[in-house]
């Protein structure tokens, strides 16, 4: 079927691929995903003078909610996660990128393309860089989806400033959990932490600054139950052993730690690792997809700022020099 191009723009609907096309927007190359490796591989495309898309909302990504960075370079003072964010996209954005907060569904390939669709709109690249991140895993007993957003919550630096003055409850057992108990520890009136295993596994910086608040309790191989309340979470149900215990809660925050956002990249087939992450080629970022480069914690390894960025920067290089 013959193709209209103007100005970046298909005009006309026609089925292909198993979707339904118009309105089509063109680009070089489309980066789905607004977190730290998205947005640096823009701002390198972008710069690399090419025209650049990123899919994705800056504020859901997992640097928005980190709260503070004590550990990425150029910042003595640590930098919030929110800035971060936004300093980044600035700077994408000086340089040309486009930005549109929109989920993307599915990724078809055509011959010398891929499309991309959302729910408001269809796309159109050259190249696809894929920068999902990961996404917080779930405890997965009763009352936890009932409650969510009524007391349940995923995300201490979103939601922490509510349990001011209240009791509150950290559930899992590493580095995320540790930081929750002590940024809530400013602001909640108790802090208990919730562990599966027999001891917090989390930087030593992490544990000193633990032991020494004053309104902190743990429970150790703790099994969490059911999460109760009516309106709003009331208690946490767990056992230790067989022993069932109860622990009143005003809120419970969910640290259990992340899972890759893979399903996109699944269904487009590309090949992914024995852990689960998308598989890439170390020193480029490609996938097993010519044209389709992955980055960030999609990829695992070290899930860092850190790592996402230099990641990011390698994906974004090898679009430039797969897209000439
Ligand atoms: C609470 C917490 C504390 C942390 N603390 C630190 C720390 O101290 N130091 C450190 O270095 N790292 C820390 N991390 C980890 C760090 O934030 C991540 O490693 C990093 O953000 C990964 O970057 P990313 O770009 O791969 O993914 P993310 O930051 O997760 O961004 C992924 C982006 O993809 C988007 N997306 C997902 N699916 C789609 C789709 N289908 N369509 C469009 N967009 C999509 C999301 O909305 C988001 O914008 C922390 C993370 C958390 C959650």
């Amino acid at each position: 079927m013959p193709w209209a191009r103007v100005q970046g723009y298909i005009p006309f609907i026609y089925l292909e691929g198993g979707l339904l096309y118009g309105d089509i927007r063109l680009h070089d190359v489309v980066i789905v995903g607004a977190g730290p490796a998205g947005l640096t591989a823009a701002m390198y495309c972008a710069r690399g003078g090419k025209k650049t898309l990123v899919l994705g909302n800056i504020y859901s990504s997992q640097q928005s909610m980190g709260g503070l960075y004590e550990n990425y370079p150029g910042f003595p003072e640590g930098v919030q996660g929110i800035e971060l964010s936004e300093r980044m996209l600035a700077q994408a954005q000086k340089f040309g990128a486009e930005n549109q907060i929109d989920q993307v569904e599915k990724i078809v390939p055509l011959r010398d393309s891929f499309r991309l669709k959302t729910e408001n709109w269809q796309y159109e690249a050259k190249a696809v860089i894929l920068a999902m991140g990961a996404s917080h895993s779930v405890i997965g007993v009763p009352g936890e989806k009932e409650l969510m957003a009524r007391g349940v919550s995923y995300c201490v630096h979103c939601d922490g400033a509510l349990f001011r003055g209240k009791a509150v409850a950290v559930v899992g057992y590493g580095n995320g959990a540790a930081r929750a108990v002590l940024y809530l520890a400013n602001i909640a009136d108790k802090v208990h932490l919730l562990s599966m295993r027999e001891k917090l596994v989390a930087e030593p910086v992490y544990l000193d600054r633990i032991k020494k608040l004053s309104n902190y309790t743990a429970s150790f191989g703790a099994e969490i139950t059911e999460i109760l309340g009516d309106q709003f979470v009331s208690s946490v149900e767990y056992k230790v052993g067989n022993t069932p215990r109860s622990l009143k809660a005003d809120g419970v925050f969910v640290e259990m730690g992340m899972k890759p956002n893979t399903d996109l990249a699944a269904a487009l087939g590309l090949e992914m690792t024995s852990g689960g992450y998308v598989k890439v080629n170390r020193f480029n970022q490609e996938t097993n997809m010519p044209g389709v480069f992955a980055a960030g914690d999609l990829t695992g390894g070290r899930l860092q700022v850190a790592t996402a960025v230099g990641t990011g920067a390698s994906a974004g290089i090898s679009a430039l020099q797969y897209l000439g």
